[in-house]
């Protein structure tokens, strides 16, 4: 720690942030490790986004809607709710942060599960907050026991769950609302890939916050919108505590002009249903390789290598394999239950056979003794 460091405050000046999945600066990737649309966006949106800025750019002098008011209302319509019921903010991880900043400190604990998404700890630690961190086992199983009986004001919880995929039923998320004494966040960022999603369950449960993105299904991780689903009296919490103008012009011109083509976003993603279904299956019965069934836009899957093993450095050889060959995946090394999987975000036909026929050269190699 250098001396300037030393100025912070100590749980500041030891924080390990969050590390987002790469990035690459060059083209030529086949970018399959962070759950992106590999679709692009509706083609309203870059002309919603053509006609803000017009010829030289001039609205973009004036401040946004403070409140984002005319994509609440947007939102409102679109789940059957009251504005009073929605807040946006500037991608989920804005939200996320907000309620954990509203609900969490030193003394009062903040749960999550693990695995998870990988960002809750950092939010908790960012606050100087304790954290319940309840783990699952194998089966992905949601361990309902233990979360009911966390003492956590509020509960993050994924669903379907980052990065095995699983989903979680509304009935299950009712045992827990019914038995659990704090606020319940289901983070559905990929609920559009699901059988079901929270967002009918509002109106029986006034603990319930559902908190939703643009970035997968409606392919606009670039514009960082993500929203929340609550009752008013925790929406006012969010707004007492975000910043004054959280989401930029440009981004409310971009989720208004996407919510408004509802049939060109079914489309995108029941074609990424279906490449996850086919290739879901594959990995499981073709490759033989454990695979988690996947109610998301990605694929969790155990690989084997060529002598039928599996393990945190087999996983890590094909990631390197992979890599070597300009294509993207996700390997989460540092927990026990994620350590010898991948996760494969779902991209177009032609990335996913790219990925299949790195997958066939790679289970033909001969390993190279650990
Ligand atoms: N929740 C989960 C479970 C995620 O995987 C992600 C994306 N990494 C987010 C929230 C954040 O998404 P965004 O901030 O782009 O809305």
């Amino acid at each position: 720690m250098s001396d300037l460091t030393s100025f912070a405050l100590p749980h500041v000046a030891k924080l390990h942030a969050y590390t987002p999945g790469l990035q690459p600066g060059e083209s030529g990737w086949v970018k399959l490790n962070t759950n992106e649309n590999p679709y692009p966006p509706s083609p309203r949106v870059a002309e919603a986004l053509r006609r803000e800025i017009s010829a030289d750019g001039a609205s973009l002098r004036l401040y946004p809607n403070p409140t984002s008011a005319p994509l609440r209302a947007a939102l409102a319509r679109h789940h059957g709710l009251k504005p009073e019921n929605v807040f946006v903010g500037n991608g989920s991880d804005d939200v996320l942060n907000l309620l954990v900043r509203c609900f969490g400190d030193a003394d009062t604990a903040t749960g999550f599960t693990l695995p998870s998404y990988s960002l809750y700890p950092v939010l908790v630690a960012i606050q100087d907050g304790r954290a319940d961190a309840i783990e699952f086992d194998r089966s992905m199983r949601l361990p309902l026991e233990p979360i009911a009986a966390s003492p956590a004001k509020l509960f993050l919880l994924t669903s379907p769950n980052a990065p095995t995929g699983v989903g979680f039923a509304n009935v299950e998320l009712e045992k827990i609302l019914a038995a659990f004494r704090g606020i319940l966040v289901v983070d559905e960022a990929y609920a559009a890939f699901a059988r079901e999603n929270a967002a009918a369950l509002l109106a029986r449960h006034p603990r319930l916050i559902v908190v939703r993105t643009f970035s997968k299904s409606h392919a606009l991780a670039g514009i960082r919108v993500g929203w929340a689903l609550a009752h008013p009296d925790l929406i006012g919490l969010l707004d007492r505590v975000k910043d004054s103008y959280n989401v930029s012009r440009l981004s409310q011109i971009a989720a208004l002009a996407a919510l408004e083509d509802p049939g060109y976003y079914e489309k995108i993603i029941s074609k990424i249903k279906q490449t996850r279904d086919l290739y879901n299956h594959q990995f499981a019965e073709k490759r033989g390789w454990f695979t988690y069934p996947s109610q998301s836009n990605f694929i969790f899957t155990e690989p084997k290598n060529a002598r039928g093993e599996t393990g945190p450095a087999v996983a890590q050889s094909l990631y390197d394999f992979l890599f070597a060959r300009k294509i993207l995946v996700r390997h989460f090394a540092s927990h026990a239950l994620t350590a010898s999987f991948l996760r494969v975000s779902v991209g177009t036909d032609d990335e996913m056979l790219v990925l299949s026929e790195a997958l066939d050269a790679w289970q033909k190699q001969k390993p190279t003794p650990a």
